[in-house]
């Protein structure tokens, strides 16, 4: 077995899935299962769906090929979209987010070229400034979008909590309640999907002061790590060590905490601060930069991450020694499994029952 290495506990993510799902249920809202953070595993997807997720989100269309080709029976997805991957969008996913016309006239010429249909979600942008268009904008979106061949406006959505780090509160989401309203008047039916928002939504949701007309959430890092994401806090019940991160040790023994000599600036160009201790046990690990994103990590055992460059980390034993050979387990952030998941030197291991 390959190091360093992130073991999926697909079990736990089943069972994360299982009990969101139901809670979600119960309060009238359906989930999408957002795969980005495992680059659209085929293995985690068949965990979601298996748990009954039946649709599966991604942000980019090599991740949805993945699913697709790893035989995976979920409605799939497009979270964000481009006039360059229009007619993959229209060949995998059965609906796509948008906020541009361009990109719809791009879907559309390519639902006309294949000579299929395409469903689209037009995102409106609520005051945290990353993807859609202002709310006042949107009747006349889902308009020009409802009068090009191939495209049928299947709902409407927004993205909290992600670039302004905006809350989707009570206010937010009966402010996309009403604006469903308005654009259902202007094209003239109702709309099947109001997407309120992802994993930061959670709160809001079980706080019990009613949906309004949001009937779907696209969540990731809930299913896969148990937290919600404006506080990230543990949501009770849910697994959070899903993923774990080994890596080896490769040097151990007693250093001093200070740096001796002339100090400049460190491998990535910042000037840390050390203070002096004397003598101190220290590990090295075969983990780096390339791996990981270091400030995600917790280490399992008591042990303390000190710092790390491209391709060591340095780590102060806890309770137990470390010694050359030794395999030190960690716990990950969404950033730092997000990182793990894309860097090739790591090792990908599924566990299962
Ligand atoms: C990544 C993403 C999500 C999922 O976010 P989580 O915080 O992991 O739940 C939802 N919607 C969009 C548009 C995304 O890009």
């Amino acid at each position: 077995m390959s190091l360093p290495r992130i073991t999926i506990d697909l079990d736990r993510i089943d069972r994360n899935a299982r009990r969101v799902r139901e809670l979600y249920a119960r309060r009238g809202v359906e989930i999408m299962g957002v795969t980005k953070a495992v680059l659209g595993c085929p293995r985690v997807g068949r965990a979601l769906v298996r748990a009954g997720v039946a649709t599966l989100a991604d942000s980019r269309v090599e991740n949805l090929e993945r699913l697709r080709a790893g035989g995976v029976a979920a409605r799939l997805v497009l979270l964000r979209t481009s006039p360059s991957v229009a007619a993959r969008a229209v060949e995998l996913a059965d609906l796509s987010l948008n906020s541009e016309l361009a990109t719809l006239e791009a879907l559309s010429a390519a639902c006309t070229a294949a000579g299929r249909s395409h469903r689209v979600l037009l995102m409106a942008e609520m005051g945290d400034l990353r993807e859609g268009v202002a709310p006042a904008e949107l009747p006349a979106l889902a308009a020009a979008a409802e009068a090009l061949p191939g495209l049928e406006v299947a709902g409407i959505g927004c993205n909290l909590a992600c670039f302004g780090g905006v809350a989707p509160d009570a206010a937010k989401m009966r402010q996309l309640s009403r604006l469903v309203e308005r654009v259902e008047a202007r094209i003239g039916r109702r709309l099947g999907i109001v997407s309120g928002g992802n994993s930061a939504n959670h709160d809001w949701l079980v706080g019990g002061g009613g949906r309004g007309r949001i009937d779907s959430l696209r969540l990731g890092e809930l299913l896969l790590l148990g937290r919600e994401t404006l506080d990230r806090k543990i949501v009770p019940g849910l697994a959070t060590d899903a993923f774990v991160l080994s890596a080896e040790v490769i040097e151990s023994g007693v250093k001093p905490t200070a740096p001796a000599g002339p100090r400049g600036r460190d491998a990535f160009g910042e000037l840390p601060a050390f203070a002096d201790h004397g003598e101190r046990p220290r590990a090295l690990l075969a983990l780096g930069r390339q791996d990981v994103r270091v400030r995600g990590l917790s280490p399992r055992g008591g042990a303390r991450v000190l710092g790390a460059s491209s391709d060591h980390l340095i780590v102060e034993p806890g309770r137990r020694p470390l010694a050359v050979g030794d395999v030190v387990d960690f716990d990950l952030d969404y950033a730092a499994l997000l990182a793990a998941m894309t860097s090739p030197f790591v090792c990908k291991e599924f566990r299962a029952q």
